[in-house]
């Protein structure tokens, strides 16, 4: 599934590409996404010019002027730059053609991802309006979290999954965290102190920024190439590695689950 540095990745990708180009066409092939697609889009966007493509959460926003199409990657998506004459294939189920003689195209052989519009501000948008802050942004800190987990019996590892506290640390990444600030994700999170607080913070923050910087050059050949782009492959410190030694002390790594979700972490440098 494409977490928060794959999808900006893809933007920062996209972007460069994207920027000011017009919209000379809109080809949509199969509707039913998680919601369908929106029947009126070749008419709004016809003409239209790129104004920038930004990212809230795992939601692509392109700014067309009028107002925003919203893109979101799902379960299996993925955005491509082609040649407009590429041919598409089974689950190439949306596209943009552009003033360049490229086209923007959503494959999704899952069909959880979405393409929306929303004219007027983006932010206001029900999915987006009511997510916490993004994890890299300066209002994501110590004193934050630390007031947003206070009387919470929940565990800290449910917590920073959750979007409404803070947005896109999806479980792959909660595990690394947690596992790099010796916290274990069972903890109710109203327990954590502040200096806690701060310490996971700060490694939320460093495991996605290392995940992006190590995207940019896994995905590399995503504008141009007609292949899927390969989602990270990383050196886990704790994800996917149960029963495997803890690559500090050597105790087994256990697994266990929390919200239908795996957990790693080992009992030894986690408290
Ligand atoms: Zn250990």
């Amino acid at each position: 599934m494409p977490e928060l540095p794959e999808v900006e990745t893809t933007r920062r990708g996209l972007a460069a590409h994207l920027t000011g180009l017009a919209i000379n066409d809109v080809v949509i092939r199969n509707a039913s996404l998680r919601w369908p697609i929106p029947k009126q889009l070749p008419r709004l966007l016809r003409g239209c010019t790129i104004r920038s493509l930004k990212r809230r959460a795992k939601y692509l926003l392109m700014d067309c002027g009028s107002g925003t199409l919203i893109l979101h990657l799902g379960m299996s998506g993925s955005l491509r730059i082609l040649p407009a004459n590429t041919a598409p294939e089974k689950h190439d189920h949306f596209e943009l053609l552009l003033s360049d003689g490229s086209l923007m195209r959503l494959r999704d052989p899952r069909r959880f991802g979405a393409v929306l519009w929303h004219s007027g501000d983006a932010h206001s948008h029900p999915l987006l309006a009511s997510l916490g802050p993004e994890p890299l942004e300066a209002d994501f800190d110590a004193r934050y979290l630390y007031q947003a987990t206070r009387g919470r019996s929940v565990s800290i590892k449910q917590c920073i999954m959750d979007n409404h506290i803070v947005v896109g640390v999806g479980n792959i990444y909660a595990n690394e965290a947690l596992y790099r600030a010796g916290i274990k994700p069972r903890l109710a999170a109203g327990k954590l102190s502040l200096p806690r607080c701060a310490r996971l913070v700060e490694e939320i923050r460093a495991t996605l920024a290392e995940a992006i910087a190590q995207g940019g050059s896994t995905l590399r050949d995503f504008v141009g190439s007609s292949g899927q782009p390969g989602y990270f492959q990383q050196n886990y410190g704790v994800y996917g590695r149960g029963g495997e030694p803890c690559r500090r002390c050597g105790s087994l790594i256990k697994q266990i689950r929390q919200g239908q979700r795996s957990s790693f972490y080992c009992g030894n440098c986690q408290k």
